[in-house]
């Protein structure tokens, strides 16, 4: 049995005279199909070689037109990050850490966790890499199609503050409820005030077993209570964060210190005596 076809709307109906091209790219806009209008030509040509069929021309579009789409959809989410560099664990040195464990951070860059709504906390000193994993941890979700947030500690109280004076806290709980990933940094070098230490005990509540939190600290937990300003805070917040966290140590020496040192004592390359004869 034949379907009944849908009728057609209004703007086909009357489209006796315009061109089948200009009829089609516009179609094609209209069901955001960018990849069918760049590419249908030249894949035709290629399929009429090909001796291709019909069914496989248009597998072929669809193929392009779903890496596109990913590819567009990963670009949206890094921009939409807001990361401060891009990271990723090619570049990292797991010799230079040797307290951090390899295999976990691994398996984390794989995004289970975020799936799961898992947190991550990276704890260590100043340069030993805190910053970096979690950029990368983020361009590893972004790349997994999770949608991510990156900002400071700081930054977000600040950010929270300014929208409850200007009556838009709401809003911005809402945001924040509901990225996938919210990554934290540098918590513990600015301690908050009162009521910043409150909002963002707000949102970590909030986001609690319904989106994972990756926040980085050169505090050990213990002293988190001198951010906070307040033991019972400190303690319900932990109490959350940690029911079902995977902790990084990083422990080793600053990543900075350690390469300003080894530039320092590298010998100055000797100059050329004639660059010309080169
Ligand atoms: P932290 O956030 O712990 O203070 P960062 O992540 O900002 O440290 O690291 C400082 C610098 O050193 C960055 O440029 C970072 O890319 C680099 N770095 C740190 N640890 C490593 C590592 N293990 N491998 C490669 N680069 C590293
Ligand atoms: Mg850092």
């Amino acid at each position: 049995m034949t379907e009944s076809l849908m009728p057609l709307p209004a703007m086909a109906q009357t489209s006796a005279s315009v061109p089948p091209a200009v009829l089609l790219a516009n179609h094609l806009k209209a069901l955001k199909l960018p990849t069918f209008a760049r590419e249908h030509e030249k894949v035709a040509f290629e399929a009429a070689q090909d001796r291709a069929d019909y069914p496989r021309y248009l597998l072929r579009l669809c193929e392009l037109e779903r890496i596109d789409r990913e590819r567009r959809m990963v670009e949206r989410r890094i921009r939409m990050a807001k990361f401060p560099h891009t990271k990723s664990f090619d570049t990292f040195d797991f010799t230079a850490q040797p307290s951090l464990n390899k295999a976990l951070v691994l398996e984390l860059a794989r995004g289970e966790w975020i799936e799961q709504r898992r947190n991550v906390i990276a704890l260590g000193p100043s340069g030993t890499g805190k910053t970096h994993a979690a950029l990368a941890l983020g361009l590893a979700a972004c790349q997994k199609g999770q949608s991510v947030a990156f900002t400071t500690a700081a930054a977000l109280v600040h950010d929270l503050m300014e929208a409850r004076d200007e009556r838009r806290l709401r809003m911005l709980q809402k945001q924040l409820a509901s990225v996938k990933l919210l990554i934290l940094d540098e918590l513990g070098y600015v301690p908050f005030t009162a009521v910043g230490g409150e909002l963002l005990f707000e949102v970590l509540s909030q986001r609690y077993e319904r989106g994972s939190t990756l926040i980085t600290s050169n505090l050990p937990f213990d002293e988190w209570t001198s951010v906070f300003g307040s033991e019972r805070l400190t303690g319900a917040l932990l109490d959350r964060l940690t029911h079902h966290v995977h902790i990084l140590e990083m422990n080793g020496d600053s990543f900075r210190l350690a390469s300003s040192r080894k530039r320092q004592n590298q010998p100055l390359p000797r100059r050329r005596l004639n660059p010309a004869s080169n």
